[in-house]
């Protein structure tokens, strides 16, 4: 089941902390069983047997949605029942623990799990800690929070901000090409699930446009494509989806709808068009297809028949909804 799947990063992540883990641990369940420790020989044991469990079930079904939660529970476990058998000595493996924990949980769920962790442990080990070690104790975990939080924050930021940057249309704001692909993709994957609603494609062209351009300027015309995107947007509702599908057409993808849905919204957007004055005021128009979702037909085909509708609309005389066959 995982042959053509493209493996997350987050899926890498519990793959990694899990093997690591794994490997790290085994050799020292010979020492400790060696050395007739038998406590924390089984305590070695059974995390090397929960780490490859864990590995082995991501690996072979890529679900990392409750394996992160219980590998991030293992490594508190663990460091825990080590620290409460072996003594304080042990508390190097917090360190290693709290920054994992950050690997696999959001940033503010980890921060609160390896706060509840660090001050259990304090209070656990306070009657066998000197004052010193209690204040050195307190910093480095204070600071490896501070830091590991800082950090995964940053990265949760910036991962967010950069698939915001690769789905949308930098001059407009309406989803990209790409993000339009994914989408059609998503829909004619899933083409049997869809009994009881059918997706309309709706593709929008808007007329004489290069005469726009050559009288009044690229800017002007760059200008009226985004007051296009933001003016179609308020007739959206969040089932519908807009994408600039490339120079001055656009697409919207209206999911639970059918063909007399689409046709209403598409004539919508027709009319509060004409109707708008836009830059220089100008008066602006657009030339619609419009195609219900058939089954077992592929994105390019369903667009292939909107485009057919739209050129209809354009031979027709333009500012005008058409249907496709
Ligand atoms: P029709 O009614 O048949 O669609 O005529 P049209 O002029 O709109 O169609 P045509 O395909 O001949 O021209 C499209 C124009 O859209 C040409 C191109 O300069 C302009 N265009 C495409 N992308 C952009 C853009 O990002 N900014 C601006 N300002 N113009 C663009
Ligand atoms: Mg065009
Ligand atoms: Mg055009």
């Amino acid at each position: 089941m995982m042959k053509n799947r493209k493996r997350t990063t987050e899926e890498y992540i519990v793959l990694s902390i899990s093997g690591a883990s794994a490997l790290c641990i085994a050799p020292f369940f010979f020492i400790r069983a060696f050395h007739s420790e038998w406590a924390i020989a089984l305590l070695d044991l059974f995390t090397v047997i929960s780490t490859t469990v864990l590995f082995t079930y991501v690996y072979n079904t890529g679900k990392i949605l409750v394996a992160r939660w219980l590998l991030a529970l293992l490594c508190i476990g663990i460091v825990v029942a080590t620290i409460s058998l072996k003594g304080a000595q042990q508390i190097v493996w917090l360190y290693p623990a709290l920054i994992g924990i950050f690997f696999l949980l959001n940033p503010k769920q980890s921060l609160f799990i390896a706060t509840v962790m660090v001050i259990g442990l304090g209070i656990f080990l306070w009657d066998q800690l000197n004052y010193i070690f209690i204040v050195q104790y307190i910093f480095s975990t204070l600071i490896t929070l501070l830091f590991s939080y800082a950090f995964a924050d940053r990265m949760l930021r910036q991962q967010t901000q950069l698939k915001e940057l690769s789905v949308k249309d930098p001059l407009t704001g309406a989803g990209n090409r790409r993000a339009m692909e994914e989408e059609l993709l998503r829909i004619t994957e899933q083409s049997s699930a869809l009994k009881h609603h059918t997706p309309c494609l709706i593709l929008i062209d808007l007329d004489e446009f290069k005469k726009i351009n050559d009288q009044f300027g690229h800017s002007v015309g760059d200008n009226i494509l985004r007051d296009f995107a933001d003016l179609a947007s308020q007739k959206l509702t969040h089932d519908d989806h807009l994408f600039r599908f490339g120079g001055e057409e656009f697409v919207v993808i209206s999911h639970h709808s059918n063909l007399e849905k689409a046709t209403i919204l598409a004539e919508l957007l027709r009319e509060s068009i004409d109707q708008h004055s836009f830059d220089n005021n100008l008066h602006v128009t657009i030339s619609i297809g419009i195609a219900e979702y058939s089954h077992d037909e592929t994105g390019f085909e369903w667009i292939g028949r909107a485009d057919k509708a739209m050129y209809k609309a354009k031979n027709a005389g333009r500012n005008l909804c058409c249907v496709a066959a």
